[in-house]
C-alpha cells in the first residue's frame, strides 16, 4: 500500500510490539481512527460554528462539553486544548515572563520548556535534581533564595515535570508548588507523561496550570494537548483581545490572543475527543501498567551486568537502564556492532528502541498486554543468553 507523493504505509504498531518512550501514550483508540477519517477535512469542526465564533463554544460536535469536562477531570477550572503541551508552556510563558525574568525549572526539565522561556526573553534558572535523579522541594526552595541573590528579583513563573522524560522518575509537585507558592510564584505542572496515563487532581497538586500532551500520553493525534487553569490564572492567561483595527475599526470579540483565537480544527480536537472516555477509563488502571514494566524491568534486570538508572522500584512505566556492561560488551565484538540489538528487538517483533543503542537507553511499556509484557520479557532474556551473557 502507498498514500501517494512517496509516502509509504506506515507499519509499526501493527507489526510488532511498540515500546518506544514516546510514543507508548500517543496511540490513537479505534475512536480516535474513526474520528480521524470522519474530520480530516480543514477546519471540520466549524460546521456549526455559531456567535460568539469561538472553538471552546461549538456544541456539535461536543467540543464545548468537552472543555468542561477536561477541566473538571483535571480538577482545574477552565481548559484549553492547544497544539502540543509545549503550546501551552508558550501561551504561559508569554503571559507572565518579560525581558531578563528569571523563570524555574529543573535540571530534568524538556527542551521544550527552555524554548518557551527563551521565546519570552526570560532566563532559565534550572533546580538541580539530586544524586538519585529526584527534583526535591528543599532544592526548589534554595534555587529560589540563588536566584533572588543573583538576579535581584524573584522568578516569575516555575515550570516543574511531575515525570521527567529522562529517568520517567516522579518529583513531589505539590511539595515544590508549596514553597513557589510562599514567594507567589505561579506553578506550570507539566503532565506530558501523566495526563491521560494515571489520574491528576490539579487542585490537589496546587498546580496554577496542568500541562498535558495529547499525542504523548491521551492516545489523540499530533499536535494536540491540553492547558488546564485556575480561575484566577485563566483571567490572565485565556484574556480575550482588546485589539482594534485603525483603519476598520474592527475588534475580535472574545478570542484569546495566547490561543491565537482558535486551536484545534479538526482531527486533533475529535481524536482526543473521541479518546477521551478511553483514557478518563485508563487512568484508573495504572496498577496493571506498572505491573507488566516490572515483568519487564525484572528480566532486563536478571541480565548480568544491567544496571536500571531510573528510581527503583519503579513508578511510572517509562524507564532509562544502563546496558553498557552487558549488551555493549557483546557489540565490542559482535559483527553488527551495536545495531545486533535493535536487529534482533526487530527480528523478534519488538520495535521502539533506538537503533544501534547498547549503552543507556530509555523505553515504555504502557499499553501492551500482559502477555505481551511477559513476551518481551523473555525476547529480552533470549537475546542475552543468544550472545553469551549470564542470566541469574
Ligand atoms: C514530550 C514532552 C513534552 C513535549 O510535549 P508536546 O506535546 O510534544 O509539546 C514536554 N515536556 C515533557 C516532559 C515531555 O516529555
Amino acid at each position: 500500500m502507498r498514500c501517494g507523493a512517496g509516502i509509504d504505509a506506515r507499519m509499526v504498531d501493527e507489526l510488532a510490539i511498540n515500546i518506544d518512550p514516546i510514543q507508548a501514550g500517543g496511540r490513537l483508540t479505534a475512536d480516535a481512527m474513526k474520528a480521524v477519517v470522519a474530520y480530516g477535512d480543514g477546519y471540520s469542526v466549524c460546521d456549526n460554528c455559531r456567535k460568539p465564533n469561538r472553538l471552546d463554544y461549538i456544541s456539535k460536535p461536543p467540543i464545548a462539553e468537552f472543555h468542561k469536562d477536561l477541566a473538571a477531570w483535571l480538577n482545574m477550572d477552565t481548559a484549553r486544548v492547544v497544539p502540543g503541551a509545549r503550546r501551552g508552556f508558550q501561551a504561559v510563558a508569554h503571559t507572565y515572563v518579560h525581558k531578563g525574568d528569571p523563570v524555574l525549572l529543573t535540571s530534568l526539565s524538556h527542551y521544550t520548556e527552555f524554548l518557551a522561556i527563551e521565546e519570552a526573553d526570560g532566563i532559565a534558572c534550572e533546580i538541580p535534581a539530586d544524586e538519585q535523579n529526584i527534583v526535591t522541594a528543599d532544592a526548589a526552595a534554595v534555587k529560589i533564595e540563588e536566584v533572588k541573590k543573583q538576579h535581584g528579583r524573584l522568578p516569575v513563573l516555575a515550570f516543574i515535570d511531575h515525570v521527567d522524560y529522562q529517568y520517567g522518575n516522579i518529583h513531589d509537585v505539590q511539595a515544590i508548588a508549596k514553597v513557589a507558592h510562599q514567594y507567589d510564584i505561579p506553578l506550570l505542572y507539566n503532565g506530558a507523561y501523566t495526563v491521560g496515563i494515571l489520574p491528576v487532581d490539579g487542585k490537589n497538586l496546587c498546580a496554577d496550570f496542568v500541562v498535558g500532551s495529547g499525542h504523548k500520553s491521551m492516545a489523540a493525534p499530533a499536535p494536540s494537548g491540553v492547558l488546564a487553569a485556575t480561575v484566577e490564572r485563566a483571567k490572565e492567561v485565556f484574556r480575550t483581545t482588546a485589539i482594534t483595527g485603525d483603519v476598520t475599526g474592527r475588534k475580535f470579540g472574545i478570542k484569546e490572543p495566547e490561543l491565537m483565537g482558535c486551536t484545534l480544527m479538526g482531527v486533533t480536537l475529535v481524536g482526543m475527543m473521541a479518546s477521551f472516555p478511553h483514557i478518563k477509563e485508563r487512568v484508573k488502571h495504572f496498577g496493571r501498567e506498572l505491573e507488566n514494566a516490572g515483568t519487564v524491568l525484572d528480566a532486563l534486570r536478571s541480565i548480568q551486568g544491567t544496571s536500571v538508572l531510573s528510581e527503583y522500584p519503579r513508578k511510572h512505566t517509562l524507564t532509562r537502564i544502563d546496558t553498557t556492561a552487558s549488551l555493549d560488551a557483546v557489540a565490542q565484538t559482535h559483527k553488527k556492532r551495536g545495531f545486533f540489538f535493535s536487529g534482533a528487538l526487530g527480528e523478534k517483533g519488538v520495535t521502539g528502541i533506538i537503533p544501534g543503542a547498547t549503552r543507556v537507553w530509555k523505553y515504555n511499556t504502557y499499553g501492551i498486554t500482559r502477555s505481551q509484557a511477559r513476551y518481551v520479557a523473555q525476547v529480552f532474556v533470549d537475546i542475552a543468553l543468544e550472545n553469551g551473557l549470564k542470566v541469574a
